[in-house]
């Protein structure tokens, strides 16, 4: 063999040899999506056809959010509750939520929408983002496979009168394997709710799930809530927003770099999904979980409060939230109080009218006031209501007669 022979030979010899250690760390590391073959074994009824996907190459690709995942047969998506399950996409979470509560409205939080009224909250397994802040991890990021296959679920409201008189409330529980939409107007109902909320996890991924249950519950008179992180392509968001009495929207942080770093998405596409919202007509209420050197900054919260204002109006509920230790930021202090009554004096002095500092119980920041006569027309304490004038006054400060946004019968 030549001399330049062999040193082609070592060459390639290295190339291949680099390649191969480079790409078993890579895999390593980036570990591929799990498949669901285990799942689809144990012929759970929990499987039911995906909406927004397309065919391309070898697989499908989802197209309910902006990941827009491409899935070949048997992968799943990175919100790990969406398949391609034989050239099909499929949702694993139908009928199967993870967490079922009876809410007051207070608790998700909504302020604008029938205050002291109860609500009936559920979520599935899944999340498309990832915040390092997430208050909910342990549903929103595991795998349908890894809640339990029963949850324990309200379904009926009892009222009666104790001994001395006093009104007492009992919930009766139920286990059950497989929730229906039908079966959730039904507990829903019987539990003396209001609304339906899509909350806890992302409602975004358990897109189906939500839909069917929300025309469900429009039809029955009951109200429906979406609490999401609004991380979701255009014409899905459409077609959901029809059916949402109320969204409320988790802004997260008004930068793109923090955004993209600890909640792992693009803030553009957020503010995009904001205002397609505000075009229909959705009621839309904002929080903003404030985080201590993360997105706490003066020139973070004028940027945030600057771009509500003119894009979503001065009417648009907003919440500056306190931020506890959690999930992947243990290493950080909770939010001090000063730093959210910051945020808010400057939201209400630039012009902003209804703006609550939530986390906060007691905190005068927790009260409804009149944009006109600044008296506190809905008393709050925590996830009580202690007085509410707005409902009892047909939406209207019962002083001046300002109309107060919102739906409060
Ligand atoms: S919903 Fe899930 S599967 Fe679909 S694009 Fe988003 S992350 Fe991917």
């Amino acid at each position: 063999m030549s001399k330049t022979a062999r040193l082609i030979a070592v060459f390639f010899s290295v190339v291949f040899i680099s390649f191969s250690l480079g790409a078993s760390y890579f895999i390593s590391v980036h570990k591929p999506p799990r498949t669901f073959q285990k799942i689809i074994r144990e012929k759970n009824p929990w499987i039911k056809k995906g909406m927004f996907s397309s065919r391309v190459c070898n697989g499908i690709q989802c197209r309910l959010c902006p990941f827009n995942c491409f899935l070949p047969d048997g992968a799943r998506g990175l919100c790990r509750v969406r398949a391609n399950y034989g050239g099909n996409l499929v949702s694993l979470v139908y009928g199967k939520p993870a967490s079922v509560h009876l809410d007051p409205i207070e608790k998700k939080p909504v302020f604008h929408l029938l205050p002291g009224s109860l609500v009936y909250s559920l979520a599935t397994a899944g999340c498309n983002l990832y915040c390092r802040s997430c208050q909910n991890w342990g549903i929103s990021q595991i795998y349908p496979e890894e809640s339990d296959n029963k949850v324990f679920i309200p379904v009926k409201l009892n009222l009666f009168r104790d001994s001395s008189g006093n009104l007492r409330a009992k919930v009766e529980n139920k286990e059950v394997a497989f929730l229906s939409p039908a079966d959730i107007i039904k507990c829903a109902l019987n539990t003396k709710c209001r609304s339906v909320a899509y909350t806890y996890s992302e409602p975004v991924v358990f897109y189906e799930y939500m839909l069917h249950t929300a025309k469900l519950a429009r039809r029955k008179g009951l109200k429906n809530v979406m609490i999401t992180g609004g991380y979701i392509n255009q014409e899905p968001l459409k077609e959901i927003a029809k059916y949402m009495d109320v969204i409320k929207v988790d802004l997260k942080g008004f930068n793109a770099e923090y955004y993209r770093k600890y909640v792992g998405g693009e803030l553009e596409v957020l503010k995009d999904v904001l205002k397609t919202l505000k075009e229909e007509g959705v009621f839309l209420e904002i929080v903003n979980l404030v985080i201590p050197t993360l997105n706490d900054s003066d020139e973070d919260i004028s940027r945030l409060i600057d771009w509500v204002k003119r894009n979503l109006g001065a009417d648009t509920p907003i919440f500056f939230s306190r931020f506890s230790p959690n999930y992947k930021l243990t290493n950080l202090p909770a939010t001090p109080v000063e730093t959210l009554e910051k945020a808010r004096n400057q939201a209400l002095k630039r012009g902003l009218k209804y703006v609550y500092i939530g986390n906060v119980p007691g905190h005068q920041g927790e009260n409804t006031y009149c944009p006109k006569c600044h008296r506190i027309l809905i008393r709050r304490y925590g996830y009580m209501v202690l007085f509410d004038l707005v409902s009892a006054n047909g939406g209207r400060c019962p002083y001046d007669g300002t109309r107060i946004p919102g739906l409060w019968k």
